[in-house]
């Protein structure tokens, strides 16, 4: 396990009053400055979904911040979400609210739960009955696991693949070149769904150059979707921009943000 997972309750389900005006407060601003980005960007309001990522966040918490309107949740590690599972879904259930793959009362209003981090294919099997869609696809090995299991299963996952426009080694993600054949042989496969990309900013102070990565995550897209192969017509999705990069991302046309320190405060540990 995880050392982390040692210094803290994932599961524990109670926080202070002063904690969930904090994560209120979080969420409030962070929909302040998105919705100030869609202005700027002449985009229309709302256009941007905010995806709350949640790790080394406990359940009491990321509850503050659906109580407070967020409507999708992202963790990174699949440990994670088997820590946090139950008690979400209990919560979520007792607010009427439908989590992730949750299908026990299909008319109340719904939490997205995805997976945002890497995925060994040993873990597929401990995060599909809760996670609605993997964001961290990077290739056709871990598809095609997911779209087994989602078959056998009964159900279809939804995924985006994972790109990574910065080239910078230490992030996840198929190399840009590979991108459109790699989405083809994706949104192909019955099972998965392919619902757009998803990249992680370059991590430089320059504007131009991690705008361009998310420009360049936008020209993709546009040319999977409107390219006539077979599944390709869900590629929507840009999940693209996170606290320190979000404006630029909505600039360029995405249509999530996943931020977790705006929301939660730091990180005390990764
Ligand atoms: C942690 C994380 C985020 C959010 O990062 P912040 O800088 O805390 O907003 C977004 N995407 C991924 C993949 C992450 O791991």
């Amino acid at each position: 396990m995880v050392a982390y997972m040692d210094h803290k309750d994932l599961g524990n389900r109670r926080i202070s009053r002063e904690r969930a005006a904090q994560i209120a407060d979080g969420v409030k601003r962070v929909s302040d400055r998105i919705a100030k980005a869609e202005g700027s960007a002449g985009r229309k309001e709302g256009s941007v979904t905010l995806l709350a990522a949640t790790k080394t966040r406990d359940v009491g918490e990321i509850m503050a911040a659906i109580d407070a309107g967020v409507q999708r949740i992202g963790e990174n590690r699949p440990q994670e979400v088997t820590a946090k599972a139950q008690g979400l879904l209990e919560l979520c259930r007792d607010r009427g609210l439908v989590l992730g793959t949750d299908a026990a009362g299909r008319d109340s209003s719904s939490v997205g739960f995805r997976l945002i981090g890497q995925l060994q294919s040993n873990k597929i099997n401990k995060i599909l009955p809760y996670v609605d869609t993997v964001e961290s696809v990077d290739g056709p090995s871990l598809a095609r696991k997911l779209a087994t299991r989602a078959l056998a299963a009964g159900r279809t996952v939804g995924i985006l693949l994972e790109v990574n426009e910065s080239g910078e080694q230490a992030k996840s993600g198929c190399a840009p070149d590979q991108a459109l054949d790699l989405a083809y042989e994706l949104a192909a496969m019955e099972g998965i769904q392919l619902k757009g990309l998803m990249t992680v900013g370059a991590h430089v102070d320059d504007e131009a150059v991690i705008r361009s990565g998310f420009a360049h995550l936008r020209g993709l897209r546009d040319r999977i979707r409107d390219s006539g192969e077979s599944g390709t017509g869900t590629c929507t999705m840009l999940s693209m921009g996170m606290t320190g990069d979000m404006e630029y991302a909505v600039a360029e046309g995405s249509t999530e943000v996943r931020v977790g320190t705006a929301i939660f405060g730091p990180r005390a540990f990764i």
